[in-house]
């Protein structure tokens, strides 16, 4: 089987779909976004990587980098953060409140904007308040020091992130926060801001593919934690449709609303796809369909 041609046969099976969907408009910063790209990436385990399409065009990593926050608070921390964010699917939208006045201030998961503000809070306690670790990171797994914070896209969602402090204001309120709500929303606003391209995002999470082992064969994370990312990702990784996820592409994936899409094919490869348009449950309307024309024509799925 060559990836290559799997690829190629994906980027045309979608094709015609191309432009579907609606951009993010609720962060500005998101809105000029040309919704006519495509692009799709695939590390394989052996370290080499594909691409198809726009693979190289960097654009607005948002939730997916809720996955990278997660993974270097587990890294780093163990397993207190599960202290202080649930595990469950949402069933609401990422950004509801409803949720978290119920349990009294303990997220839902970590990939819930609640949960990711507490994953925030908790990954400044360990990186002597680094608002950049998650960046960092980024950079050095693919020794690309032009991976970015798109400072416009930061200063938009701060601009309009009425809800996002609302959110860290009622975690705080419950004592769910350890730092200043506005420094774990500047840390928060900046990771969300991230720019990078899909191939660089398949190769910065190989590692979740590989039990925990990155390329150069070091640990980022035990194979246990790195199970349990994996079924995070499955369980809650696509918002309010990570059963449709589930049901149609197979794999633990995390999406953001910039129209990417990480996916982890464990033992084998990790899979970034990108598209802006979104469709109504806000995940990659082009970048859902090819990851189930990859999935169809591999017979890669964890079920
Ligand atoms: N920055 C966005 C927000 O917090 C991220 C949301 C997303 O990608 N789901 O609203």
């Amino acid at each position: 089987m060559y990836i290559e041609n799997i690829l190629a046969d994906v980027h045309e099976a979608v094709t015609p779909l191309i432009g579907q969907g609606t951009v993010a408009d609720y962060i500005p910063g998101l809105a000029s976004v040309n919704p006519n790209q495509f692009g799709m990436a695939v590390a394989m385990n052996n370290g080499a990587v594909y691409g198809v399409g726009d693979w190289r065009v960097p654009f607005s990593t948002q939730s997916i980098t809720k996955v990278f926050a997660l993974v270097l608070e587990l890294a780093r921390d163990g397993e207190k953060i599960w202290q202080r964010v649930g595990r469950e699917p949402s069933g609401s939208g990422f950004h509801s409140m409803a949720e978290l006045e119920k349990s009294k201030g303990i997220p839902r998961n970590p990939f819930v904007n609640s949960g990711a503000l507490v994953v925030t809070d908790a990954l400044l306690s360990v990186t002597d308040g680094d608002p950049d670790a998650v960046l960092n990171f980024l950079r050095a797994e693919n020794s690309d020091p032009d991976i970015h914070v798109d400072e416009d896209v930061a200063a938009s969602e701060a601009l309009h992130g009425d809800r996002n402090a609302a959110i860290a204001h009622l975690l705080a309120s419950y004592g769910n926060l350890v730092h200043p709500v506005q420094d774990v929303l500047t840390a928060y606003f900046r990771q969300c801001a991230i720019a990078m391209d899909c191939r660089d995002l398949a190769a910065a999470g190989a590692f979740l593919a590989r039990a925990g082992l990155r390329s150069d064969g070091s640990r980022m994370l035990t194979a246990s934690q790195n199970k349990r990312v994996n079924s995070v990702m499955l369980t809650s990784g696509m918002y309010d449709a990570a059963g449709d996820f589930a049901f149609q592409v197979g794999l633990p994936g995390k999406s953001g609303v910039g129209g990417g899409i990480l996916a982890v094919v464990p033992g084998r490869c990790t899979v970034c796809v990108w598209s802006p348009g979104l469709n109504a449950s806000g995940n990659s309307l082009v970048g859902v369909r090819a990851l189930d024309e990859f999935t169809t024509r591999t017979g890669w799925s964890v079920f």
